[in-house]
């Protein structure tokens, strides 16, 4: 439909300059993406009751023949009011329209109508205000509700994709030739698109859904597979040597089981045909760093550059020191890359890692800027990626001309779900926690508790230990760096002498570090933050996070920000403080209360926000999904993503001039989330 897409909306019958803008505020700008703007949901009129059996107070269906045209009624305030009455043959109704004197022309009398709104009144005299209606033509339709922006009802959009569908010609280019839609039982796009957005039955609604669906996720797939093709390649850097025990030797703990199957699996893979690409799952405190390290060590024993790229710069910087302390004993130079770097430190790493002599680049995404370049990068570790978008992920991979790759994560994803979103991957799973962990206790407390909490707070203070209080924002609107230093005078008022240390989000890299470092060595003993802390820090002596106004978070960033305590021997505990009193809200929390298990936290959170927020674009760097939901989707995700390994099997470019519609989709789907895909 390449035309379409060319096509202002404003070419649309119906649409002046005004409309236009806001079509392009709802993401439509071309009548091609009009027609795929599909409608959210589908109203039945075929729900009508009877007037006598409407709920008063509730969105009801009746249906019913005009009495009379709507007469005009102005009123106070330049207001204007439509009124009318309906009957079903038992009983009336009486409706009222404000200021749209387009029903006078639009209500026949004694024509038939479905009217949807609100019921009033008494239950003698029952009313609806501003009802939407359709004539009884229309009844048997499923009415499409869209998704509106102020000024556009889901009405005059869908008048407005009538027109667009006027457009489409009959044989429009389908992207999927039809040699495939026989071999996947798939309609043709004409029909998908008209069926889409102008149901005659759920079956067939269903017909059209799946089509569009397994289309939008084969586009997406062959775009994920292109980025991930790399890993078809020559292995450059086959691992001859595995130096992993002797780097297990180093370790002031023996690795559990789980983590040595994870080092073994990559070591494997190291060694083999294709570069490595896998992803290491593992809940908080499983024990992922070390994997990584293991890794990293025989690479560069084995002659090669490895580098680890962390979300943060006070993860990349703890990150640094503890590899640091591990390996630099044995003569591996390590660098820290980040954004904050000195100019002078800066250019010396640099210099390090392209003659070869650094072995080593720990950093955040500034590993990534323009000038850090390698001399053998053979491996490229990502922590926590999710955080990072598939972008970031293959630019650094680019960097290294296709290593080993390597992804940590401590976010549980589904199987289908991890294939699709870092395409063609192996998966280890940490099931096993570090021997001697004892399970975190998890309460919930209200504000007038909190003093409470302080006294225990202080309690393990002067036992040796510390914590982590996560601070609130405390006005609306207020900077991070207010609300937390405000906040840190309370505590200093109830603390007295104590040494805190302040974190929050607007300091300097440095401060920051200094801040994190004078925690981890055991100087200031306890820690007032902003969720900055939340991602991967690692102090083992912290037995207590306590989380102001907790339920301002997600289940998932709660559990993230639980797991930076109970990561040594001592028993730990984190304190969730809530004035919420909303049912929901608390129940949420108690839930989060029982269990410490983060797939099943996961999977909660999953089902309180729905997979469109949790796997969100902010979340993995996909392209925005127009139609395909891939937690409910599961079966034609599988489908499609066989359907592609197939099609690049066969003709690796995707060359043939069948597929030049399903590539035209592609760069289209690549090119809107700004992500890059070569073909
Ligand atoms: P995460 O998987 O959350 O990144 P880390 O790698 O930060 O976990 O490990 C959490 C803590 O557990 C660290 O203090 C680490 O030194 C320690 N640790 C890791 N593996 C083991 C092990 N096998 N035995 C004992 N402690 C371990
Ligand atoms: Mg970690």
């Amino acid at each position: 439909m390449p035309s379409l897409f060319e096509t202002d909306i404003a070419a649309l019958k119906g649409v002046g300059p005004k409309r236009a803008e806001l079509f392009r505020k709802l993401g439509a700008p071309t009548v091609g993406d009009l027609l795929r703007l599909y409608p959210r949901a589908y109203e039945d009129w075929r729900d009508a009751v009877p007037i006598r059996n409407t709920l008063l107070n509730e969105v009801n269906i009746v249906k019913g023949t005009v009495l009379r045209r709507p007469v005009e009624q102005r009123i106070r305030g330049g207001m204007t009011l439509y009124k009318t009455t309906i009957t079903d043959g038992a009983d009336d109704m009486q409706l009222t329209f404000f200021n749209n004197r387009f029903v006078v022309n639009l209500l026949e009398e004694g024509a038939v109508y479905a009217f949807r709104g609100k019921v009033t009144g008494t239950f003698t005299r029952r009313e609806m205000a501003s009802p939407e209606f359709v004539p009884e033509s229309r009844m048997q339709d499923m009415v499409p509700v869209y998704p509106q922006t102020e000024g556009l009802t889901s009405r005059i959009i869908a008048n407005a994709v009538k027109e667009a569908l006027k457009l489409l010609p009959e044989t429009v280019n389908d992207p999927l030739p039809d040699s495939l839609r026989m071999e996947y039982a798939l309609c043709r796009l004409e029909y998908a698109l008209k069926t889409i957005h102008f149901p005659n039955s759920p079956e067939a609604l269903s017909t059209a859904r799946r089509r569009l669906v397994f289309e939008e996720l084969l586009v997406l797939q062959l775009g994920m597979l292109e980025i991930r093709r790399a890993g078809a390649r020559q292995n450059p850097y086959p691992i001859a040597q595995d130096c992993t025990a002797d780097f297990c030797a180093l370790l002031p703990f023996t690795m559990t089981g789980a983590q040595q199957r994870a080092v073994a699996d990559a070591v494997r893979d190291m060694q083999g045909a294709h570069p490595m690409n896998r992803l290491i799952q593992g809940d908080v405190g499983s024990g992922k760093t070390a994997v990584a390290a293991a890794l990293c060590y025989t690479v560069m024993r084995n002659g090669l550059q490895a580098a680890l790229m962390a979300p943060t710069e006070i993860l990349a910087t703890q990150h640094f020191e503890s590899l640091s302390a591990l390996l630099a004993p044995c003569g591996i130079r390590l660098a820290l890359i980040t954004g904050s770097m000195r100019q002078k430190a800066r250019r010396e790493a640099l210099e390090g890692l392209k003659s070869g002599e650094i072995q080593l680049a720990v950093g955040t995404h500034a590993l990534l800027s323009e000038g850090v370049e390698f001399d053998r990068l053979a491996l490229v570790i990502t922590d926590e990626q999710h955080r990072f978008g598939v972008g970031q992920r293959t630019a650094l991979a680019k960097k290294g001309g296709f290593p080993h790759t390597l992804v940590m994560s401590a976010t549980p994803i589904p199987r289908t779900l991890a294939l699709m979103i870092y395409g063609d991957l192996d998966v280890s799973v940490l099931d096993e926690l570090p021997p001697g962990r004892q399970p975190i206790e998890t309460y919930l407390i209200d504000p007038a508790k909190r003093c409470r909490a302080f006294g225990y707070i202080q309690k393990h203070i002067d036992e040796g230990r510390q914590a982590y209080i996560v601070c609130p924002l405390i006005e609306e609107g207020a900077s991070d760096m207010a609300s937390v230093t405000a906040y840190a005078d309370i505590v200093r008022d109830y603390f007295g002498n104590l040494p805190i240390g302040v974190l929050h989000g607007r300091m300097k890299p440095k401060e920051k570090d200094a801040v994190m470092a004078d925690f981890s060595a055991g100087h200031t003993k306890l820690l007032i933050s902003t969720t900055v802390v939340e991602v991967g820090v690692d102090v083992p002596n912290a037995v207590i996070m306590m989380i102001e106004n907790a339920e301002r978070y997600g289940l998932s960033q709660l559990h993230q920000l639980r797991g930076r305590v109970g990561r040594g021997q001592y028993k730990s505990t984190c304190i969730l403080v809530t004035e919420a009193q909303n049912e929901e809200a608390v129940q949420r929390l108690r839930m989060f209360c029982s269990t410490t298990d983060g797939f099943k936290v996961a999977d909660e959170d999953l089902r309180l926000r729905g997979p469109g927020d949790f796997f969100g674009e902010r979340q993995h760097g996909l392209p925005k999904l127009k139609i395909a939901d891939m937690m409910n989707d599961m079966q034609v995700l599988q489908e499609a993503q066989q359907c592609a390994r197939a099609l690049l099997e066969r003709d690796p470019q995707l060359a043939g001039p069948a597929l030049r519609g399903l590539k035209a989709e592609m760069h289209r789907l690549f090119a809107a989330s700004g992500g890059t895909v070569t073909l």
